[in-house]
């Protein structure tokens, strides 16, 4: 179980600004979850790292919303495992 390395802080790279720039044009400045929180108002304001790592190309990227954001983290520290988000659907409720 190599996954387990710690280094919880994002590293980023010399041109993480262009790179956050160019992730809000292609989304359009729209949050780009598959799944929104009812709290999402579908405008981005973060860019998020699909899989956590060191991969910043614009295919690991997406342009999020805080809210969005707050519940893939929240996923990502706690459920530990990736690729094995449930694909909820229920509209309105929480
Ligand atoms: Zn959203």
């Amino acid at each position: 179980m190599s996954w387990a390395n710690s280094t919880r802080h994002d590293r980023l790279p010399d041109n993480w600004d262009e790179l956050r720039a160019e992730c809000e044009r292609l989304a359009k400045g729209r949050c780009q979850a598959k799944v929104h929180v009812p709290e999402c108002n579908g405008i981005g304001t973060d860019c998020d790292h699909i899989e956590q790592g060191d991969d910043h190309s614009q295919e690991n990227l997406q342009w999020l919303s805080r809210p969005c954001h707050d519940r893939k983290t929240r996923l990502d520290n706690g459920a530990g495992k990736k690729l094995t988000l449930p694909r909820e659907k229920h509209p309105g409720a929480i």
